[in-house]
């Protein structure tokens, strides 16, 4: 983990290194190294859970058998390896606009979309990373919860990369900002989801492709009713957007990888884990707003009901202290 601490500097001389003006502008190149640091952490941190888990099935024996031949706990693993090589395939893809960047050679599809990857790929993988160490502390039943096997640290190591380096919402405004700047990084998003997704049908992936495709329309579609509507409703969306965004990125990556391992070893499970990301569900806008609704369940007064519900279950009463 990043080494991290908080400093007062007393007295102390600073030399301005960038002027004193336009702070935030200059840290801009900072945030996108952190930002795509923070990418590679997330796929390492899921990469290692995962890695636990499938040493852990194949030891522990259930029911006769080991778990890792049980197809349900086999299933349940699947999913978290998909996930795990989509995030990679996103991740790694910004580390090579970054480098492309850093070394003055990126053209201008290249610039555009590494400026809305970045972002993207910090939130998405960081969620993927939190979802991935719950699940696979499960997998290991009572000892992922028990604190000496080491184990609930893959989980709170996990829960910092969606919180530091910018929130999933804070990250989610900067895509909206750089959606909204019309600087064309929609346009080299689509055409890289396109270029992606060519080799699609001769790897039986069209379906998946076709997912793609759709929500990335679908995310055009919405954004622009969403700004048309006012910044509220805009807002309201980001986070939603940019994980589509995201898990459509990644879903066409495993689609372009997953042909070409196909194709030059014969391996399946590039494609197996398209199949897989497209059945978790790739498009996650939704076109109703509901912005009231929000506002009623969380405003003055929404929580808590005293008494039991119709079930027998008791409701804490939480009085707002005024
Ligand atoms: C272990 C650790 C190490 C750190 N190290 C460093 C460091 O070395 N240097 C450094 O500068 N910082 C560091 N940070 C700070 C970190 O970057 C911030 O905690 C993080 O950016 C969130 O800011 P905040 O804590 O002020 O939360 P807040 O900004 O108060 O956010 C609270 C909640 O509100 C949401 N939110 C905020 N604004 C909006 C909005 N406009 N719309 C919708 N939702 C919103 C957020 O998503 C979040 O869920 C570190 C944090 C941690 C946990």
């Amino acid at each position: 983990m990043l080494p991290t601490a908080e400093l007062t500097l007393d007295g102390a001389l600073a030399i301005p290194v960038a002027g004193l003006d336009d702070g935030i502008k200059k840290m801009g190149p900072m945030l996108n190294v952190t930002r795509t640091w923070n990418a590679v952490c997330s796929v390492a941190g899921m990469r290692r859970a995962i890695a636990l888990s499938l040493d852990y099935a194949r030891k522990r024996v259930v029911f006769g058998a080991p778990l890792s031949e049980k197809a349900l706990h086999v299933d349940t693993l699947a999913g978290l390896q998909a996930e795990q090589m989509g995030a990679f395939l996103l991740a790694f893809r910004v580390v090579e606009l970054l480098g492309r960047e850093e070394a003055g050679v990126a053209d201008d599809h290249e610039v555009r979309l590494g400026r809305l990857l970045t972002p993207i790929a910090k939130l998405t993988t960081a969620r993927q990373a939190v979802a991935t160490a719950s699940e696979a502390l499960e997998s290991f039943g009572g000892a992922g919860y028990v604190e000496d096997t080491g184990l609930p640290r893959l989980l709170r190591d996990a829960q910092v990369l969606s919180i530091w380096e910018g929130t999933t919402n804070v990250l989610s405004l900067d895509v909206l900002r750089v959606l909204g700047q019309g600087s064309g990084a929609f346009q080299a998003f689509e055409s890289e989801i396109r270029h992606c997704l060519e080799k699609a049908e001769s790897a039986d992936a069209a379906r998946e492709a076709k997912v793609a495709l759709d929500a990335v329309a679908h995310a055009g579609r919405w954004l622009e009713a969403a700004l048309a509507e006012g910044r509220d409703a805009t807002e309201a969306g980001a986070r939603r957007l940019a994980l589509t965004l995201g898990r459509a990125m990644e879903l066409a990556r495993l689609v372009e990888h997953g042909a070409w391992l196909l194709e030059a070893k014969g391996d399946p499970r590039g494609i197996a884990a398209a199949r897989r990301v497209a059945r978790n569900g790739v498009d996650l806008i939704v076109d109703l707003h509901a912005l009231d609704e929000s506002r009623a369940l969380v405003g003055d007064g929404a929580l808590i009901r005293s008494g039991g519900d119709a079930h027998g279950m008791h409701i804490a009463h939480v009085e707002r202290r005024r």
